[in-house]
C-alpha cells in the first residue's frame, strides 16, 4: 500500500483504473495530454503530475493511452526514460503481440520492469470483483504486484512469460466477439430484409444460444485435438454445413444484402472441399486459416 502509483492517458479507460486506485487507497499521479481530464480527478484526491517525466516518477506506471506507438512518443524522451529506471511500466494500451515484446525489451534496456496488460472489460468492470485484465510478462513481477493489480479489477490473470500473450489472447478473444458481432449485423439484414420483428429474432436466438456454444466447445476441442475426420461424435458434416450455407449465399443475392463475409467464409468452405475434406468434421475447416 506505500507505492504510489501514476496513471498516462486518463480517456475513458485510463480515468477508470485512476479511479479504482483511488477507491484503493494509492497515492495516484495523473497525466494527460488534455488536462482537463486530469484536473477532473482531483476531487477525488488524484495529484496532477505536470508532465509525463513526473508522472513516471511513481514507483508503478500505468500507461492507457490510443496505441503503443502513442505510448512510445510519450516515453522515449531522455528525461521520462530517466524517471522510469527502476521503475515498473504496466502496459494496458491496446497493441499486437510483437508491439509488447518491442517495448518490453526497451524497457529492460532501460532498466525498467514491464508487465503488459489486456483489458477484457469497459470501463465499468474497472475495480469491480469481475474485472478482468490477462496479463503476461515475468510471473514474479505479476505475483509481487497482485496486490495493485488487484485494485484495478477483482480477476486478474496471468496468461505466461511471453510477454506479447496478453494482446495475443485479447486478439484471440476479440477475433471470436467480432464473429458473432459481425453475425448479428448480417441477422439482423436479414430479419429486416424478410420483415421478421428483430424482437422475435432475439427471443429464438436466446433459445439458439446452447446449440451454438456447443458447437463452438466441440470445434475447440477438435482443433485442439486435430480431430478433423468425422467420427461418432460428429455433430455436422463440412458437406451439411455447406448445404445450409449456401442458402445463406443465395438469399443475399436475391435481398441485395452485404455478402463480402459469407463471401470470404464461403472460400475457406471451398477451400477444404477442394482439399478431400468434404465429409469430414466441420473443424477441418481450421486447417485453412494459417
Ligand atoms: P479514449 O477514451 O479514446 O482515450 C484515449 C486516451 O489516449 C486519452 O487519454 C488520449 O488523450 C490519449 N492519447 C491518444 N493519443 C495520444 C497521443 N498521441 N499522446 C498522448 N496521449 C494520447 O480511449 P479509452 O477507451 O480510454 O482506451 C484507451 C486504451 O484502452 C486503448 O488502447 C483501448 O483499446 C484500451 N481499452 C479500452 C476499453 C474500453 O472499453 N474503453 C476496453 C479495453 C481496452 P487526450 O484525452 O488528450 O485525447
Amino acid at each position: 500500500m506505500n507505492a504510489t502509483v501514476s496513471v498516462i492517458g486518463l480517456g475513458r479507460m485510463g480515468s477508470a483504473l485512476a479511479r479504482a486506485f483511488l477507491k484503493a487507497g494509492y497515492t495516484t499521479h495523473v497525466w494527460n495530454r488534455s488536462p482537463e481530464k486530469a484536473s477532473a480527478l482531483t476531487g477525488q484526491g488524484a495529484i496532477v503530475a505536470p508532465s509525463v517525466a513526473a508522472a513516471a516518477a511513481a514507483d508503478i506506471v500505468v500507461v492507457c493511452v490510443s496505441t503503443y506507438a502513442d505510448s512510445d512518443r510519450l516515453l522515449r524522451s531522455p528525461e521520462v526514460a530517466a524517471a522510469l529506471r527502476g521503475k515498473l511500466i504496466i502496459q494496458v494500451s491496446s497493441g499486437s503481440p510483437n508491439q509488447a515484446r518491442e517495448q518490453a525489451q526497451r524497457a529492460a534496456d532501460n532498466g525498467t520492469s514491464y508487465l503488459d496488460g489486456a483489458i477484457m472489460a469497459t470501463p465499468d468492470f474497472i475495480g469491480e470483483p469481475g474485472g478482468t485484465i490477462l496479463y503476461s510478462g515475468p510471473r514474479a513481477l505479476f505475483e509481487a504486484n497482485l496486490h495493485i493489480l488487484l485494485a484495478l479489477g477483482g480477476n486478474p490473470q496471468f496468461v505466461g512469460e511471453d510477454v506479447g500473450h496478453a494482446s495475443a489472447l485479447d486478439l484471440s478473444l476479440l477475433g471470436q466477439m467480432w464473429g458473432a458481432l459481425f453475425g448479428q449485423f448480417q441477422a439482423a439484414a436479414i430479419c429486416q430484409a424478410e420483415g421478421i420483428a428483430l424482437d422475435l429474432f432475439e427471443e429464438h436466438r436466446l433459445a439458439f444460444q446452447p446449440v451454438v456454444e456447443g458447437a463452438v466447445v466441440d470445434l475447440v476441442t477438435r482443433i485442439r485435438d486435430r480431430r478433423f475426420a468425422a467420427d461418432s461424435q460428429t455433430l455436422a458434416s463440412l458437406d451439411v454445413h455447406y448445404g445450409a450455407f449456401s442458402l445463406l449465399l443465395q438469399l443475399c443475392g436475391e435481398r441485395g444484402l452485404h455478402d463480402l463475409v459469407p463471401k470470404a467464409q464461403d472460400d475457406l468452405f471451398r477451400k477444404a472441399i477442394a482439399a478431400g475434406h468434404r465429409q469430414d468434421d466441420f473443424a477441418a475447416i481450421a486447417q485453412f486459416m494459417r
